[in-house]
């Protein structure tokens, strides 16, 4: 995607290979369509019921929790329509949307854009209720993200649009893999510049001679390699120019070529290979046979009485007058290809295009400016609404989409508790308790923290063994690949009991604990060091050889009822919210009702809440 001809092949040997660290903190702008549109792999749409939601939500959580990133998602607006034909289609091959209903032919593609949009449309819903910032752009979605990048509102973008760094980006991440070491595959425009001796112009100036997104065919008969040869050949600041001036086939750079071409032709006497020095028929080198037989050559090294030695197979004289007439032999056939080139470009009509050019160096993308402040500020999650938005679209259960949100709602309590330290509660029902050891995944260190909670329902607690699969939603029991990267257990926050108390476990970032709990780090590395001096005089006893804090011989993992542990937080509030769901009501669609439970949140039973909803 992006500029033609295998660009991204291209570049693929200057890709960076980051750790899960790489964006902590940091501002990250992320081009939705692709987030969506990007799978590995497909999606069996009989088993999920929207997968652009199912991902967004979990993607959403993993970048701003796992990875610590502040995302900010682009949209596009109105973008060519040769784009986003390009882009739909890739949308409707790897989104699992059921396409059955539509026709694939060209001619129903407004059919299949207006689907797309509205699942475009209820990703901007979810991430709003995420509280991320979304912004609009003009045109193109990478096109914002490479401004918002390059005037240094963010410091990446994720996009797979190679066409990000003919808008101006400066680091682009094609790809994120969740589940590995290095889970970010980065290109800095600076490895490009340096190592590939390619600026943002000579980019566009490769990307009109190949053909990209907005003009698919480029010039006739000139490929990637082509292009890259032919612009090398121009600085930066005359290469858009030259392209202009080539076209209209007065490039001065063109006349001199063919003026040399010229007296070439014209006499071939002055021409430099015909002026070189004679050089001997037995050796090779510099003089002549008979000069060499009467006082040796001086190459050769040998004495008079052995003569020259007979030049080998391939044999390639360097004295001073070959080296040149070589070179002027080189030179005259890059010469020769450059006016192919050139004749090329004059011969393709309507070449180039000024639009093109002029879209890819236009810095306002976004209806703000640069003067503005752009403020972009992360709210903290909706929550209650979420649930219902997760619950119409999805049909999960609420406890499941809490317990989800929470490593969103960790990372927000632990950054505004570095920030300020307060006497609060993650999500109103948790306090920390205790760092309970370090965890480590893909090479990778993350604090295990201990919450206990706060609210009375140990008591009430239903406790049973296999509650968690028959709670999990529908469609949890598929198991696909790509789902893995996002629904992996493991990260998941545990629920845990010891002595009658309510723990949940969570993994958390090491710095924003230290940052949040300076003293809690301090205790937990005091002990560990305790243990391990312990363990190394009483090497006799028996050792498990975990950090594992000891539990009560009564505690023991206990699997509950998410329904019961995941409650709101404001059961009052979400009355008074019902108002803004409303707006949902246009599209619903009562799926197959699931088992009633025990609706937390609210003490109507689901039927009566729902017919409050969507009166
Ligand atoms: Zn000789
Ligand atoms: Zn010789
Ligand atoms: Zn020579």
């Amino acid at each position: 995607m992006g500029v033609g001809g295998k660009f991204w092949d291209l570049l693929k040997p200057y890709a960076r290979h980051e750790g899960p660290d790489y964006l902590r903190e940091k501002r990250v702008a992320v081009d939705l369509s692709y987030w969506i549109v990007q799978h590995e792999t497909a999606i069996k749409a009989t088993h999920v019921r929207k997968p652009h939601l199912r991902l967004t939500f979990f993607r959403t959580i993993n970048l701003f929790s796992k990875f610590g990133a502040l995302p900010v998602f682009v949209v596009d607006g109105t973008p060519s329509s040769l784009k986003s034909r390009a882009r739909i289609a890739r949308f409707f091959r790897f989104s699992g949307v059921d396409v059955s209903g539509l026709l694939v032919a060209e001619g129903v593609s407004s059919e299949r854009n207006k689907t797309f949009l509205k699942c475009v449309q209820e990703c901007v819903e979810l991430l709003e209720l995420f509280g991320m910032p979304v912004l609009k752009a003009n045109g193109e979605a990478e096109a914002l993200c490479a401004q918002l990048n390059a005037e240094g509102h963010v410091d990446a973008c994720i996009t797979a649009d190679s066409d990000a760094f003919l808008f101006g980006a400066k680091c682009v991440i094609k790809c994120v893999k969740p589940n590995t070491k290095e889970p970010f595959e980065c290109y800095h425009i600076s490895d490009v510049e340096d190592c590939l001796d390619l600026k943002r112009k000579h980019l566009i100036a490769i990307s009109l001679l190949v053909g990209n997104d907005h003009d698919l065919n480029g010039v006739q008969g000139i490929g990637l390699e082509k292009a890259l040869r032919f612009v090398r050949s121009f600085s930066e600041d005359e290469i858009l120019n030259q392209l202009h001036e080539i076209a209209n086939g007065s490039s001065p750079s063109l006349q001199i070529v063919s003026k040399v071409v010229d007296e070439i032709m014209l006499c071939p006497v002055a021409s430099p290979a015909m002026s070189k020095t004679s050089h001997c028929s037995l050796c090779g080198h510099p003089g002549s046979k008979r000069a060499h037989f009467k006082s040796s050559c001086e190459y050769c090294g040998t004495s008079t009485s052995q003569g020259c030695t007979r030049k080998g197979e391939g044999f390639k004289c360097n004295c001073s007058s070959c080296n040149k007439g070589r070179k002027e032999k080189e030179q005259q056939k890059h010469e020769n290809w450059h006016v192919k080139v050139c004749n090329k470009i004059s011969a393709e009509p309507n070449f180039p295009n000024d639009d093109i050019i002029q879209m890819y160096l236009c810095n306002k993308h976004g209806n703000f400016t640069a003067d503005d402040d752009l403020c972009l500020s992360w709210r903290c999650p909706d929550i209650d609404i979420l649930v219902d938005f997760m619950d119409f679209h999805q049909h999960w259960e609420p406890s499941y989409v809490r317990q989800r949100m929470l490593p969103m709602l960790s990372t927000i309590y632990l950054r505004e508790m570095a920030a300020k330290p307060q006497k609060s509660m993650l999500y109103g029902q948790y306090v920390f308790d205790s760092i309970q050891r370090v965890k480590i995944r893909y090479g990778h260190q993350s604090y295990v923290i201990r919450w206990r909670k706060m609210t009375s329902t140990a008591g009430s607690i239903i406790r049973t063994n296999s509650v968690e699969e028959s709670d999990k939603p529908q469609e949890e029991i598929v198991e696909i690949d790509e789902f893995n990267d996002h629904l992996d257990e493991d990260t998941a926050p545990q629920i845990h009991i010891d002595d009658g108390c309510c723990f949940l476990l969570t993994d958390e970032n090491m710095e924003l604990i230290r940052g949040a709990f300076p003293e809690e780090v301090e205790r937990f590395l005091h002990e560990k060091e305790l243990k391990a001096s312990k363990r190394r005089k009483g090497s006799g006893f028996k050792n498990e050889g975990s950090d594992e804090k000891s539990e009560s011989p009564k505690s023991k993992r206990v699997q509950l009822k998410l329904t019961e542990f995941y409650q709101s937080a404001k059961v009052a509030a979400i009355h008074t919210k019902q108002g803004d769901l409303a707006s949902y009501s246009e599209n619903q669609e009562d799926g197959p009702s699931k088992e009633k439970k025990k609706v937390s949140g609210s003490n109507l039973p689901k039927s009566v809440r729902r017919r409050l909803l969507f009166m």
